[in-house]
């Protein structure tokens, strides 16, 4: 197999890969989808009754405009960033699950109204890096009076359980498309100029009396060329080993290593079967 990087960001990549099939992509595709791990709110512990600002005197309501339970699930929506070297599941933690700073991360918010409170106000109790990746997405608006005041904890988990815990998102693959142009006797200049004409992304290109083209990795084979010429000058065909595979990340880890790691999973899943296979031999 032969892998190019067409494009790599933080939070985006763009993989070619060729002498391959589907299916392989396809596995590689599904384990981007549901298997990485990352830390996600998983428990939020809300005060209940009145809350009193000490410095003021001053009492509040804890009932807010929504219900616990969709702050909750907005909390748990946002991204944490993640490195997995130091963080693991809670059932594979050598705390045995009860919860250390190995296996789970704990936050504050502890806000009083009027005003909204925002994502930044999720305070991590401990390494600040592990704040949100997106401070300004809005949580709930508190009234006068009203107050919010809760502590949440972030866990490691996959997409299998939760979409809140889903990396990679926007997973698509598709095969590198091929044009060939061939000028059939009967087809003209003017048909091939306007089949280059109607490319939606501008790859085809009519000079000198010849149609080329000038970027085949762009083309998004929508067949708009082969439509334009009637003679059969040009044919789209996607690849049947060579394909792209294209996603992103919400941050929590970075493109590459949501890549390393699904590859990752996908060998030690097969060193597993291996593995299987062996004692039943
Ligand atoms: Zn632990």
């Amino acid at each position: 197999m032969e892998v190019t990087i067409r494009e790599l960001k933080p939070r985006s990549t763009v993989v070619e890969m060729a002498g391959t099939t589907a299916s392989q992509v396809n596995a590689i595709r599904r384990t981007l989808l549901a298997d990485v791990p990352k830390l996600a709110i998983e428990d939020v512990e809300f005060h209940l009754g009145p809350i009193r600002d000490e410095a003021t005197g001053k009492d509040y309501d804890s009932s807010t405009s929504m219900f616990d339970e969709a702050i909750a699930l907005r909390l748990g929506l946002l991204p944490i960033p993640t490195d997995l070297g130091e963080f693991r599941r809670k059932s594979e933690c050598s705390c045995g699950g009860t919860g250390c700073p190995h296996c789970q991360v704990m936050y504050s918010i502890d806000r009083k109204g009027p005003c909204t409170v925002y994502a930044r106000d999720l305070i991590p109790l401990g390494d600040p890096g592990l704040a949100t990746l997106e401070p300004e997405v809005p949580i709930v608006r508190l009234g006068a009076r009203q107050a919010l005041l809760a502590y949440a904890t972030a866990v490691v988990g996959t997409a299998r359980e939760h979409a809140k815990w889903q990396v990679a998102h926007g997973v698509g693959m598709f095969p590198r498309p091929h044009v060939k142009i061939q000028k059939k006797p009967e087809c003209t200049e003017a048909c091939l100029k306007r089949a280059a004409a109607t490319c939606p992304v501008n790859i085809l290109e009519f000079a000198g009396g010849k149609l080329s083209v000038t970027d085949e990795v762009k083309c998004i084979d929508c067949g708009a060329c082969e439509k334009a010429c009637e003679h059969g000058s040009i044919q789209v065909a996607p690849d049947e080993a060579d394909f792209f595979l294209r996603f992103e990340t919400d941050g929590s880890l970075s493109a590459r290593e949501a890549l390393r790691y699904s590859l990752k999973d996908l060998k030690r899943r097969f060193e597993d079967l291996r593995e299987a296979i062996q004692g039943i031999a």
